[in-house]
Order: structure tokens, then C-alpha cells, then sequence
């Protein structure tokens, strides 16, 4: 696809009020637009509800759009998250379990929160109230409600503490593994990435083998640049991108006023979204 020039910074994972975000996603792409950015990716976990929405703000403010979301899947109690983009939104099998995975992550954060109606006054109904129609419920849903009760000063703190995995009420959701994830994501038309691959401690990634399987069913990059990813980490995915000819990709993971992370702290290369552009055959992008 022909591709102009941009003039700013590329950050390709946000996420808006369809998921854990705070921002309404025309409101996210318009805040992108005045704050300079050439081109914002829309990842809101396992929905596309915001592309409309986003896409008509993008026309508007003359910034470059592109759709897309951050797959949950799951290796036993260590979630995986991969972005998808430019998939196709009305691909049966890829919509099916979007919506399998959003109904299990309601029906786990409805377990989550009665572990912790044991021990703090905290209703579901707090919950709902913090969510918007339609969209994927998440334990920072339940850290707001905890906010709004005056339990915890922030997200941050919540996460910190009662929602914590050792803080005694954690639950896993539903989620497919990895490779059916990238299988999903690609036989959608889009493009997966893994997303943030080095969070875990003591520079700890993905073993080779299990890379390499990815690889095999079409993982297009990593998300090296990203604020959670550890120093170790991030030379080790350097090797692992160089050896598999995968892309690299930076970005913020931007969530509004629900976590530090701001937009555009760190970018991809236009080479890079050039080519993710090539590879996405499943919806079109917004450009300028
Ligand atoms: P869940 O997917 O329901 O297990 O919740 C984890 C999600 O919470 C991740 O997508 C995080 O990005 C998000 N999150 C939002 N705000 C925060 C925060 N302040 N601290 C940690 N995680 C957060
Ligand atoms: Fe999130
Ligand atoms: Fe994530
Ligand atoms: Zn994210």
C-alpha cells in the first residue's frame, strides 16, 4: 500500500474506555493528534468496539489510525497478550472466541470480587458502574470500584495490593494459548506481535522452541520497547528478533489516567509500520 510520509511519533498500543483505558477512543485519538503523534494504533483487549468510533476522530484530526486489539491468551497461570492488526473484525472463529474471552473474564472478575466481598464492603454492582456497555471487563474495573469505595488510592496501589496474585483474591480468566492465538490473529488477516515479551523477572522470556512455533504459525514482531520489559530481557529479545527476522516494535501500552504510561514514551519505526501495513489484509487503516 502506498504510504505518505508521517510527520510524528508511531505508538501502536493504546487502550481506551471499550477496554481498561479511560478515554473514550475518539477522545484517546484526538488527545494522539494534538500531542503530535503520526500514527496511533487502537488495542483495547479482545474487542474491536472502538474502530468506528476511533477511526471517524482520526479522519478528523488528520492522524493515521490503526485498528487493532491485544489478544489475551494464556500458558497455565501466566497470561500472554498478543496485538493484533488490521485483522479482520467480522472473522467468525477470531469474534467467537473474543467473545468467549470477554464472558470469562466477567465471570472471573465476578469470582475476584466475591473473594474480596469477604473481607471489604465492595458489591459487583461497584464494578459494573466503573465499566462502560459492552466492553471487556478487567481487574482494573474492580481497582476502580476499589478507588471509588476509598479501599486503595489508585489503580496502581490496587494492583499493588488486593489485586495483586499474591495478595490472596487473584483468579485467572479463560483464554486460548499462544499459538492459537497467532493462528487466529493471522487467519483473521492481521498482523501479531507479542506484546510486551520481557515483564517477567530476571530478564526471563519465551523459550526458543515456543518462539519458534509462533513463528512458524505467522508471529510478524516483538514489542521490545515497552516501559515493563526488563533491560536482560530486552538484549535477549534483540537476539531472538535478529534470529527469527522478526520486527521490532516500541510503544506505550497508554491507558489513559489508569496508569503512568504516556502516549508516544516510546515509538516504532515507519519502516516497521510500513510493513505491518503489507503484511495486515484483514481492514484497512485510517492515513492522513
Ligand atoms: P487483567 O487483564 O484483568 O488481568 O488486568 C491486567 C490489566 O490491567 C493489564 O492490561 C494492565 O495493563 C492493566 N492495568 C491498568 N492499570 C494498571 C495499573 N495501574 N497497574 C497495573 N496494571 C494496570
Ligand atoms: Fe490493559
Ligand atoms: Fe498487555
Ligand atoms: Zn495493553
Amino acid at each position: 500500500m502506498p504510504f505518505p510520509p508521517l510527520s510524528g511519533p508511531i505508538d501502536l498500543h493504546t487502550h481506551s474506555s471499550v477496554s481498561d483505558g479511560t478515554q473514550a477512543p475518539g477522545e484517546l485519538v484526538r488527545e494522539a493528534a494534538s500531542l503530535g503523534l503520526g500514527a496511533v494504533a487502537l488495542t483495547d483487549h479482545d474487542s474491536t468496539a472502538g474502530w468506528a468510533e476511533a477511526s471517524a476522530a482520526a479522519l478528523d484530526a488528520g492522524i493515521a489510525l490503526l485498528p487493532g486489539m491485544e489478544l489475551s491468551t494464556r500458558i497455565e497461570w501466566a497470561s500472554v497478550h498478543i496485538l493484533g492488526y488490521l485483522l479482520d473484525p467480522a472473522n467468525e472463529e477470531l469474534a467467537a472466541e473474543t467473545a468467549r474471552i470477554r464472558s470469562g473474564r466477567r465471570d472471573r472478575a465476578e469470582r475476584i470480587v466475591e473473594r474480596i466481598a469477604v473481607d471489604y464492603d465492595l458489591t459487583w454492582d461497584d464494578v459494573l458502574e466503573q465499566t462502560s456497555p459492552g466492553g471487556t471487563v478487567g481487574r482494573p474495573h474492580i481497582a476502580d470500584a476499589l478507588v471509588a469505595r476509598g479501599f486503595v488510592s489508585d489503580r496502581s496501589t490496587a494492583f499493588q495490593t488486593i489485586l495483586h496474585w499474591r495478595g490472596g483474591y487473584f483468579q485467572p480468566h479463560y483464554a486460548p494459548d499462544p499459538l492459537t492465538g497467532v493462528q487466529l490473529l493471522r487467519a483473521a488477516g492481521g498482523v501479531p506481535v507479542l506484546a510486551h515479551p520481557a515483564t517477567g523477572g530476571r530478564g526471563k522470556v519465551i523459550p526458543e522452541q515456543n518462539l519458534a512455533k509462533l513463528v512458524d504459525a505467522g508471529l510478524f514482531g516483538l514489542e521490545i520497547d515497552h516501559r515493563e520489559n526488563t533491560p536482560d530481557g530486552r538484549a535477549r529479545l534483540h537476539e531472538l528478533a535478529g534470529k527469527f527476522g522478526l520486527a521490532v516494535t516500541g510503544s506505550s501500552d497508554y491507558h489513559g489516567s489508569g496508569k503512568p504510561n504516556r502516549l508516544a514514551e516510546n515509538s516504532t519505526s515507519p519502516a516497521v509500520l510500513e510493513a505491518i501495513l503489507e503484511a495486515g489484509t484483514g481492514s484497512a487503516p485510517v492515513l492522513p
